[in-house]
């Protein structure tokens, strides 16, 4: 009988470990893969092939069930004991020699809120604010500009209200396969009675079939065409005087900025019609109410804080902001993504994004932990990457695989090479902890408690749904061992509750939800007493940041990192329907073997035909940071000069292709916009 055999299930409401969705499922005895129950988000309990497949990792063979330790080179078998030992006298070395900033924590964005607010502690309380998780890489341009204009950096309206819309204005997001469940339970439903979709993304794709118009934007060029809606809009008289006259300020300099703008030259250089530009502009700016969606085609640019600046201006011409049906809403990818970042699994802020420099701030956490944190800003997740070898010795990477995520990846592979001590602690044997010197073996979705928080800020219980394999352990437990280990201080939570209690007192946005409270249901933040369930349409009187106004800002366009020779192709990435980021846990299930179709180069039939390469063949795409090679779908879906792929796998390999400039704001990668030259390898 093998492990998983005599493993028990057992049946409770949890909350799927995929996307940022949050829908509720659980255990079904009868077939043994994973239900949906009604949940707070999936009310009919619906759910897409991915929360299907959930159970498939929970029960998979290579799952890592004893911890391992690096011997003669080699990662094997140890006990909990030794590799405990191994980190705190690695660790004790660098703090003792360098300080704790010779040391970085990678949090996790599809770990529980409890457990991320715990490694978040360790770190501070070790003297350290190098804490960052992957928020970091898919919509930290978004959180920044959004906070800068409006004062948080979250999906304004909610998912229910949305419905409510006349317009959906859908730009770099592909919800049809990322977020299966908001667009066929939410969006889907609206669109059919009558609801207009404006979908501006380089390629067609799932979500462009329902459409009223599509613009094919050129990957890197937003700014143009949002300037020039932004224009026809003004131009036309189409804005909102009134919420422009009370809501917002600069608006005599953002017309003045408008009047220069060449909507011709703009389409031109966007590469879209300008008369799909100019009615884009005319669906959403008659709009009684329009609501803005927005993904990561839109944030991972060097750019991406000033493209979403760009949008947010749109939002506020119109007065789309405050109401039911209208607002900015960013679809968060992994499932806790808005969470570890809400408990302060960020460099520059702690829980409840309280500045890192805020004296009164830093003062109330030593209040509750004995400890002040320290007041420098840390370095982001890839700034962490780039430094390692060099002042960064030790790193502890907690459910992330960023020698698979992370850009530009055989720089990433040199720098987690001259790293001199690696933790990784997972649930498989990833690329990353292939590098490390201890691996610690982690508990999935199914074996663990706590809260996450999802895309539109509800807040939702995880319950156990399976006990652990061999001598993995709960990741909470792990992260409790490893913080009174390595601080003087005590980690005696029982369970997440406890910890939940506390970040409830640390985190103001939390403050008043409990545990006990949240239930089957959820609870939203910001979370006031008076809201029963929480505040669901934000910025109704007065932006959370307290003001009134907020502010028109001109955004001038500013040319992608890499430069387009002649013969080059741009790649733009995204995900599919049946796989996950870096792929660490849906690689590894069924579905991937069913749909294997999905991992090929998207290319136009012109740019195919010039290149002599035809549907299915072998190509070899390349730059001067790697080459990567993969088979080719030939199809008009995606815009001319442009190839798609996915980001899903270690072979090929798409990020040992991407540049690793940030943006100067949010230090977000440019992933979506790539020279690359294409050539054929093998004929089909
Ligand atoms: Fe899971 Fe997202 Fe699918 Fe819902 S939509 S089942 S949260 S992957």
């Amino acid at each position: 009988m093998t492990d998983s055999e005599k493993r028990s299930f057992r049946s409770q409401p949890s909350v799927c470990p995929f996307c940022g969705v949050g829908c509720g499922i659980e255990y079904h005895p009868s077939s043994g893969t994973a239900r949906g129950w009604p949940a707070p988000v999936n009310r009919r309990g619906e759910i897409c092939p991915k929360g299907a497949a959930a159970f498939d990792a929970v029960d998979d063979d290579e799952r890592l069930t004893e911890p391992l330790v690096r011997d003669g080179g080699r990662l094997v078998k140890s006990s909990w004991k030794e590799a405990f030992r191994r980190i705190v006298e690695a660790y004790s070395t660098f703090l003792h020699e360098d300080g704790a900033d010779a040391l970085a924590f990678f949090a996790s964005s599809n770990c529980t809120n409890e457990e991320n607010y715990l490694l978040q502690k360790v770190a501070r309380l070790l003297g350290t604010n190098n804490i960052d998780n992957c928020a970091r890489l898919c919509h930290s341009s978004t959180v920044a500009a959004m906070q800068a204009r409006f004062g948080l950096g979250a999906m304004t309206n909610t998912l229910e209200d949305l419905k409510d819309a006349d317009v959906y204005f859908i730009i770099g997001a592909n919800p049809a396969e990322q977020h299966p469940i908001i667009f066929r339970s939410y969006l889907l439903p609206a669109i059919r009675n009558g609801t207009d979709l404006v979908h501006i993304d380089p390629r067609q794709n799932d979500t462009t079939r329902p459409a009223s118009l599509h613009l094919p934007v050129r990957p890197g060029y937003d700014i143009p065409l949002l300037n020039s809606i932004a224009a026809t809009i003004v131009d036309e008289g189409l804005h909102d005087e009134a919420f422009v006259h009370d809501r917002t300020s600069g608006f005599d300099e953002f017309r003045s900025f408008l009047e220069e703008v060449d909507i011709e030259e703009n389409a031109a250089l966007s590469g879209v019609d300008a008369d799909d530009l100019r009615r884009a502009a005319h669906l959403y700016g008659e709009a009684e109410r329009a609501a803005i969606i927005t993904g990561m085609g839109m944030s991972q640019h060097h750019c991406g804080t000033d493209n979403v600046h760009a949008l947010l201006n749109l939002a506020l011409l119109t007065g789309n902001i405050g109401k039911p049906g209208v607002g900015v809403n960013p679809l968060r990818g992994q499932n806790n993504v808005q969470g570890a970042s809400d408990v302060g699994a960020l460099p520059d802020v702690l829980p409840g994004y309280q500045s890192v420099l805020d004296d009164e701030a830093r003062a109330r956490i030593a209040d509750e932990w004995g400890v002040e944190p320290p007041s420098t800003p840390g370095l982001t997740e890839v700034e962490l990457t780039h430094r390692f070898g060099d002042d960064i010795r030790g790193a502890y990477v907690f459910g992330e695989n960023p020698i698979v995520t992370e850009p530009n990846a055989n720089r990433v592979a040199d720098a987690f090479d001259s790293l001199e001590f690696l933790v990784v602690h997972d649930i498989f044997r990833t690329e990353t902890a292939e590098y490390a010197d201890v691996v610690l073996p982690g508990s999935t979705w199914a074996e663990k408690a706590g809260t996450v928080t999802n895309t539109d800020r509800q807040v939702m219980r995880m319950r156990t749904n399976a006990d652990l394999p061999g001598n993995a352990r709960r990741d909470l437990d792990i992260i409790r061992e490893l913080g009174s280990r390595l601080t003087d201080l005590e980690f005696n939570y029982d369970e997440p509750a406890a910890v939940f209690e506390e970040i409830t007192r640390v985190s103001p946005i939390y403050a008043g939800m409990t545990y006990d409270g949240i239930g089957t249901a959820s609870q939203r933040w910001p979370y006031p007493k008076d809201a029963s369930s929480g505040v669901g349409i934000l910025h109704v009187d007065e932006y959370e940041s307290g003001d009134e106004r907020a502010t028109l800002v001109p955004i001038e366009h500013v040319n992608p990192v890499d430069s387009i020779d002649d013969d080059e192709l741009v790649l733009t990435t995204g995900r599919v329907l049946q796989h996950f980021n870096s792929g660490a846990v849906t690689r590894r299930s069924g579905v991937l073997m069913r749909m294997r179709s999905e991992d090929v180069l998207q290319i136009h039939p012109d740019d195919a035909f010039d290149r002599g390469i035809s549907d299915g063949d072998t190509v070899q795409v390349e730059n001067d940071r790697g080459s990567v090679t993969i088979q080719v779908d030939v199809t008009p879906a995606i815009r001319r000069g442009t190839v798609f792929a996915t980001f899903h796998y270690a072979d090929p390999l798409i990020n040992t292709l991407v540049p690793d400039e940030l943006d100067s704001v949010a230090k977000i990668p440019e992933y979506k916009h790539t020279a690359t030259r294409v050539t054929l390898v093998t004929d089909s």
